[in-house]
């Protein structure tokens, strides 16, 4: 798909080696702008609203005004997909407060670029879903939630690749990054829960970590399966002595991590509950979301 990969870009449908933004965006300059990653699973994209909710609320709070209606850009999300002829697809949305010139002010800057781009891609390989991940706690601190809000999905992603490098630097896949009071806060990309007698933990927003759609989709499913779910502050102390810890986000899915910090998690092995969420969890994305492609006529109807 490489090749004839086609990307939208301000307006029109160029060919990736043609995507091209001026050295003036201040999406490049400053990381002005905000983002989205959002997933297509055979023909249906998953939770597109609460995506675009999320996209146009940044967009408010950063006060860059995304120069398509939120209906409009729902389909131009999905005539991006059906351009690359896919039905799973990873879709990359990116606003950013366009081209100005070299000073921070945003006035100096013309419309908005808004970007699209659709590929094939799974975060990691298959076989660490069917051992689960090794992971690490590291020095990095998430950004303070007073400072830069969480609920923000800015272009401003360095406190997390300062994460990834120190990921790289213990070689494991994955980090887990504490806020200023030392609870744990997420992972560079995604966000953790807990099993513990049955009962699930996921850290609270206001502890710095990004509200996940994925996230909020296990809350949901956990729940209905009678699982008592529990948004509350935990240490790393609280990871180690876990019996189930697993990783949930649009691109990572859902994925069991079975050592942190050198601790085994129970008996090293991916949980049954992280297999039950998992499995429920893949059930319903299959069938959930906005149909990208119109229902093929029935035969004789
Ligand atoms: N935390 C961070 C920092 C992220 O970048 C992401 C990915 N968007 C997540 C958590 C998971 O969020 P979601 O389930 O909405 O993809």
């Amino acid at each position: 798909m490489e090749d004839d990969q086609w990307i939208f870009l301000s307006g029109e449908f160029v060919r990736k080696e043609d995507a091209k933004i001026s050295v003036y965006d201040h999406g490049f300059l400053y990381g002005d702008g905000v983002f989205e990653g959002i997933r297509a699973y055979d023909g249906n994209i998953y939770r597109l609203d609460e995506h675009l909710v999320r996209l146009y609320e940044s967009a408010k709070s950063i006060m860059l005004d995304i120069p398509y209606d939120f209906e409009v850009m729902k389909e131009l999300i999905a005539e991006t997909i059906r351009k690359n002829d896919l039905r799973d697809a990873y879709v990359r949305v990116v606003v950013s407060r366009g081209v100005g010139n070299l000073g921070l002010d945003p006035k100096s800057c013309g419309t908005a670029q808004v970007v699209v781009i659709v590929e094939e891609l799974a975060l990691f390989p298959e076989e660490l879903y069917e051992t689960g991940l090794e992971i690490v706690s590291v020095a990095t601190r998430r950004n303070r939630p007073d400072v830069l809000s969480p609920k923000v999905k800015s272009l401003n992603y360095l406190n997390n690749i300062l994460v990834k490098i120190e990921a790289n630097l213990a070689n494991v896949p994955e980090a887990l990054m504490m806020n200023n009071e030392g609870y744990v806060a997420e992972g560079s990309g995604d966000n953790i829960f807990l099993v513990k007698d049955k009962v699930l933990y996921t850290p609270p927003g206001y502890v710095g970590a990004l509200e996940g759609i994925t996230r909020e989709a296990i809350i949901e499913i956990a729940e209905e399966e009678g699982y008592k779910v529990k948004e509350e502050p935990f240490t790393r102390h609280d990871v180690y002595v876990a019996d189930e810890v697993f990783l949930t986000g649009t691109a990572a899915e859902v994925i069991a991590v079975v050592k942190v910090d050198g601790r085994v998690i129970n008996d090293g092995l991916p949980g049954p509950e992280t297999e039950h969420i998992t499995k429920c969890f893949r059930n319903k994305v299959a069938t959930d979301g906005m149909q990208i492609y119109a229902q093929e006529a029935e035969i004789g109807g």
